[in-house]
């Protein structure tokens, strides 16, 4: 399928970079023809989020044809819980928000929100139900107020500011000479890391879907931002229902449920202390990155 794309085009290079990447697909889609392997049903009906649950149902995937991915994977996410997908590199993790957000469609089985097959449904009502806060935001050459009201064609400058507000970033908005108006991007401001991230959770708040898709930081931050970022999201996550993929297992212990993919499967599920009891991969995990945490010149998770 990915003959599909015209290789020498540009805009489909950046769509497949921005794919891969899960970078800030959701800003990006709206930037670029997104021309992709996936189309509408004819006359697909919007998605009808009441109670936002996530389901896989038995998926099969993977991006070529003599390459399984995903093996017949099935779990849900209950509307309002907060759910980890953590696991090994290369374990599917990015596969499964790629499939959430339908970059792809599964070989077979389905994916369903509120019990909605969401290759049945418009794309573009999918995309309004689900606000992702990716590890690396991109930010346009154009003014933070725009950065954060993009989340939303027609949200107001009071909108903005609550979203600001709420994401912790409206102090520092606050200050600068010229607010919300203020230029940021390469011919602008320069933001850090954790300001970046902050702007794309005011983003995402300004859109206010029902399901959040998080890809939590690996780096970038230090360990106090992250931290302070992580009490941020947790707080816009309540009455929601939320997906994170996790890298660190120490942000996500007190999540409803973890699942732990490995090589395309689900490995385990269950909290952070029923996995641990089990002692299994996650267990193993997770004595690793403690002690890495405890090696000399690491900073503490
Ligand atoms: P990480 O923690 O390193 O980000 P992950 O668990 O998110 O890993 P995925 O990105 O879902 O893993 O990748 C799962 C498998 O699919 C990997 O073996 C990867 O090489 C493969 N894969 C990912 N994207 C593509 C692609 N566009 N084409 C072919 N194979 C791919």
């Amino acid at each position: 399928l990915v003959q599909l794309f015209r290789p020498l085009d540009m805009l489909g290079w950046v769509y497949r970079t921005v794919r891969q990447g899960l970078i800030d697909m959701a800003a990006m889609f709206e930037l670029i023809d997104t021309d992709a392997e996936v189309a509408d049903a004819p006359g697909a009906p919007a998605l009808v989020v009441r109670r936002p649950s996530v389901a896989f149902e038995d998926v099969v995937f993977g991006y070529e044809p003599e390459r399984t991915i995903l093996h017949g994977l099935s779990f849900e996410v209950p509307a309002g819980a907060r759910v980890a997908i953590v696991g090994p590199s290369g374990a599917g993790k990015s596969t499964i928000a790629r499939l959430l957000f339908r970059f792809y469609d599964p070989w077979s089985g389905r994916v369903t929100i509120d019990g909605q097959d969401i290759a049945q449904v418009t794309q573009a009502s999918l995309r309004a139900a689900i606000g992702i806060v990716p590890q690396d935001s991109v930010l346009f050459n154009d003014t933070i107020g725009y950065n954060i009201g993009y989340g939303r064609d027609g949200a107001t400058d009071e909108e903005i500011a609550a979203a600001a507000r709420d994401a912790a970033i409206w102090p520092f908005i606050d200050r600068l000479p010229e607010g919300l108006n203020t230029e940021v991007g390469e011919r602008g401001l320069k933001l850090s890391g954790g300001e970046k991230q902050r702007v794309a959770i005011a983003r995402t708040l300004v859109k206010d879907p029902p399901i959040l898709l998080l890809d939590e930081a690996t780096s970038a931050l230090d360990s106090r931002t992250e931290q302070d970022i992580l009490a941020t999201l947790h707080r816009v996550s309540e009455n929601r229902t939320g997906l994170s993929i996790a890298h660190r297992l120490s942000t996500i212990a007190d999540a409803d449920e973890i699942l732990v993919m490995d090589q395309g499967r689900l490995a385990e599920k269950g909290s952070h202390t029923a996995l641990l009891r089990a002692d299994g991969l996650y267990a193993e995990m997770w004595r690793r990155q403690q002690a890495e945490r405890r090696r000399p010149g690491n900073t503490p998770a």
